[in-house]
């Protein structure tokens, strides 16, 4: 736990302030965690919540349907696709998407000591402290509240009961879906995934055709290939070899099947099961989520 508190400690670019993002989550943080460090052992977690809910959003009951100020979630194994359809809905819905991966992957592009003790970490399909992501997640949080934003679909966040509980503190969280799909499929999908270093967009090399039976329709997901121009420019993710995706999967079942089951009690999980590629599945996502129109249906 003595390295999580120095991670901590180095990570944390925040003075605690009342009434501030960032400090309240870490705040949280420290009084909700049984292993975290005690920032303020005096925090009221209750009281903290609702100056925070008083300071950032207008509405005591945020609701999507009321515009822009609404807060969604994207559950899901690795390789199920959170990124792609979490990316879609953000620009059919003008909220910003917030992938803590990517901000992971942004910050340890730095070099330094931590860095690469976290990389480890990461390469090796563990989770990152919960101190480290909280920072993260709190300084992008806080730069898009500067810049107005209202709302946000998180995607990989929260992973972990205290990460879900500490949310659930600061904001209303409307909506948590659940993407699924079969673990064959989640495999072949990550070792297929390719990114263009130079625009970032996610492509996938993999045909995925599994046989149906038992009931079971068959499913075929045809591989998504980049243009020309970013041809030249694919690289893999580091964590995408069979080995580390296997820990991802184990990983997620262990400490992020839980954060199901948080949502589930509290009746704001959606579970989606894809039924195959974006052709099939964004449709059907749109209508489980009553966004179908057909301007919207036009995008897929
Ligand atoms: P995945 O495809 O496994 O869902 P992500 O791109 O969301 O991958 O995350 C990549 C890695 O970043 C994770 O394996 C983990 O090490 C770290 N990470 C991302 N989000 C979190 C989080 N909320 N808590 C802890 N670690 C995280």
């Amino acid at each position: 736990m003595a390295v999580v508190h120095r991670l901590f400690r180095l990570f944390s670019p925040f003075t605690p302030a009342k009434n501030n993002l960032s400090s309240f989550l870490i705040r949280s943080l420290s009084s909700s965690s049984p292993h975290g460090p005690s920032l303020d052992p005096e925090i009221d977690l209750k009281e903290a919540a609702a100056e925070l809910e008083k300071s950032s959003s207008p509405s005591s009951s945020p609701s999507w349907t009321k515009g822009r100020n609404f807060h969604w979630v994207f559950l899901g194994c690795p390789g199920v696709g959170k990124g792609t359809y979490a990316s879609r809905l953000s620009t059919l819905l003008g909220v910003p998407h917030i992938a803590t991966g990517d901000l992971v992957r942004e910050e340890l592009s730095s070099s330094g000591l931590l860095s690469s003790q976290l990389k480890e970490l990461v390469n090796h399909g563990k989770l990152v402290p919960d101190e480290f992501i909280i920072s993260l997640l709190s300084k992008r949080l806080e730069a898009g509240k500067e810049k107005g934003e209202s709302g946000y679909i998180l995607d990989g966040f929260p992973r972990t009961v205290t990460q879900a509980e500490i949310l659930e503190g600061v904001i209303n969280v409307d909506l948590v879906i659940n993407l699924k799909l079969k673990e064959e499929a989640l495999l072949a999908k990550c070792l297929g995934r390719r990114i263009c270093s130079e625009c970032g967009e996610n492509y996938n090399v993999a045909c995925i055709d599994i046989k149906g039976g038992d009931g079971d329709d068959r499913m075929y997901m045809p591989p998504l290939l980049p243009p020309p121009k970013c041809e030249s420019k694919l690289i893999t993710r580091a964590d995408d070899t069979e080995e580390v995706v296997k820990e991802r999967l184990r990983v997620y079942n262990k400490m992020t099947q839980p954060v199901e089951e948080f949502y589930r009690k509290r009746g704001k999980l959606l579970e989606f099961e894809l039924p195959g590629g974006i052709p099939q599945s964004w449709p059907k996502l749109l209508r489980a989520l009553h966004l179908e129109d057909d301007k919207q249906s036009a995008i897929a």
